[in-house]
């Protein structure tokens, strides 16, 4: 089941906001949703057990709507390969308490 989103919130300095139809709202640091990264680059870093190595400064360059899947962001560090889909986000969103 797909629970449309209905808000997305980017504050390019801190952090990422979206709220769900149902009521369900994410509100989560861009330093923690970097470190999520869903592409394979961070995924194979994460399976080795070792933590994305952010930048002591990180912000956000752009956030851009991936169709209907999900929302690619544009990283101060350089990084750009993840597409954070929404299904992604919504799991986190229960994880965060929302
Ligand atoms: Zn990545």
């Amino acid at each position: 089941m797909t629970v449309a989103v209905v808000d997305v919130i980017v504050d390019r300095e801190r952090s990422l906001g979206v709220a769900w139809e149902d009521g369900r709202r994410l509100d989560i640091a861009l330093g923690e949703l970097r470190s999520l990264c869903p592409c394979a680059g961070c995924i194979g870093v994460r399976e080795q057990g070792a933590s994305i190595q952010l930048p002591s400064s990180l912000s956000a360059i752009s956030a851009e709507l991936h169709g209907n899947w999900g929302l690619a962001i544009r990283w101060s560090d350089g990084h750009e390969t993840g597409i954070y889909g929404w299904e992604m986000l919504r799991s986190l969103a229960g994880e965060v308490g929302g």
